[in-house]
C-alpha cells in the first residue's frame, strides 16, 4: 500500500451469490462490525438484481456498491444485458470488468474488456479492470507479457483525465477460488509491472495514483502480508467476502495506522 498517493481499496466479489434476503442480513451483520475506516475504501461488488437493494442498504455508510459485469453499448437490442448507464442511475460506483470467470465462461475478450471499460468511464463508473494469467501462462514463464498485453489492451483509448477512476486487480487465475495464493513477493512483481505500464502509457504522476489490487485466496491470515507490499493497494476478494466477520478483519488489516 501506498496511502500517501493512492487509495487502497477492499471489495468483496459475491459472484453470483446471495439472495436479496441474504444481501439484507449480510448489510446488518457488517454495518456494526466495519466502524469507519479511516484508511481504505470498501467496495461490495453484487449481482445486478440486488444493486438497488444494496445500494440503499449501505446509503449512510462508508460502503461503495459495484456490479460484476456492464454492457459496452448504453441501450439497445442484448437481451439480459445491462449497461453502465443503468448501474449509475441505481447509486452504483464501480463495475468489475473482465473478471476471469467472464473471460472463461462468457468469451469476454480483450476487445470487449476496452470497450466495456470506455463504456464505464463514460457513464461515470470506476472499472475494476481484472488481469491475470493461467497456471500454464505463469509455467512457460509468460506472465510479465501477457500482462502488459491485457493492460495496454484494457486501457486502448483511455485518455489520461480518465485515469483517475481506474482501478486494476491483479488476480492470478490459478489462485482464484483455490485457496491458493500468490506469494506476496509474486504479488507484488505483477502490480508493479502493472504500474510500470501505465507509467509507460502515461507517466509517473499518473501510474502512482492508480490503485492495484491482488485478488485469489485472499483471506484475514494473508491479507496483511500482501497489503504490506508497496504496490498492492488493496484487494479483490471472493469467498472470505461471503462471511462478514471474515471480511472486516481483511478490511482492518488494511486500515491500521
Ligand atoms: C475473485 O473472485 O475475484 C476472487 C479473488 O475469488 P477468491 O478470493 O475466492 O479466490
Amino acid at each position: 500500500m501506498n496511502r500517501r498517493y493512492r487509495k487502497t481499496i477492499i471489495a468483496g466479489n459475491w459472484k453470483m451469490n446471495k439472495t436479496l434476503s441474504e444481501t439484507r442480513a449480510f448489510a446488518e451483520e457488517l454495518k456494526p462490525l466495519l466502524g469507519r475506516p479511516k484508511w481504505c475504501e470498501v467496495v461490495l461488488c453484487a449481482p445486478f438484481v440486488n444493486l438497488q437493494a444494496a445500494t440503499r442498504l449501505f446509503k449512510d455508510s462508508r460502503v461503495s456498491i459495484a456490479a460484476e459485469n456492464c454492457h459496452y453499448e448504453s441501450s439497445g437490442a442484448y437481451t439480459g444485458e445491462v449497461s453502465a448507464e443503468m448501474l449509475k442511475e441505481l447509486g452504483v460506483k464501480y463495475v468489475i470488468i473482465g473478471h476471469s470467470e467472464r473471460r472463461q465462461y462468457y468469451n469476454e475478450t480483450d476487445f470487449t474488456v476496452n470497450k466495456k471499460v470506455k463504456a464505464a468511464l463514460e457513464a461515470g463508473l470506476r472499472p475494476i479492470i481484472c488481469v491475470g494469467e493461467s497456471l500454464e501462462q505463469r509455467e512457460l514463464g509468460v506472465t510479465l507479457e501477457l500482462i502488459s498485453y491485457q493492460v495496454k489492451c484494457a486501457l486502448a483509448g483511455v485518455p489520461a483525465e480518465k485515469m483517475r477512476h481506474v482501478v486494476f486487480a491483479y488476480e492470478p487465475i490459478w489462485a482464484i477460488g483455490t485457496g491458493k495464493t500468490a506469494t506476496s513477493a509474486e504479488a507484488q512483481e505483477v502490480c508493479e509491472h502493472i504500474r510500470t505500464i501505465i507509467r509507460k502509457l502515461y507517466g509517473a504522476r499518473v501510474a502512482r495514483s492508480v490503485t492495484v489490487q491482488y485478488g485469489g485466496s485472499m483471506n484475514p491470515k494473508n491479507a496483511q502480508e500482501l497489503l504490506a507490499q508497496p504496490d498492492i493497494d488493496g484487494g479483490l476478494i471472493g469467498g472470505a467476502s461471503l462471511k462478514a466477520d471474515q471480511f472486516v478483519e481483511i478490511v482492518n488489516a488494511a486500515n491500521q495506522d
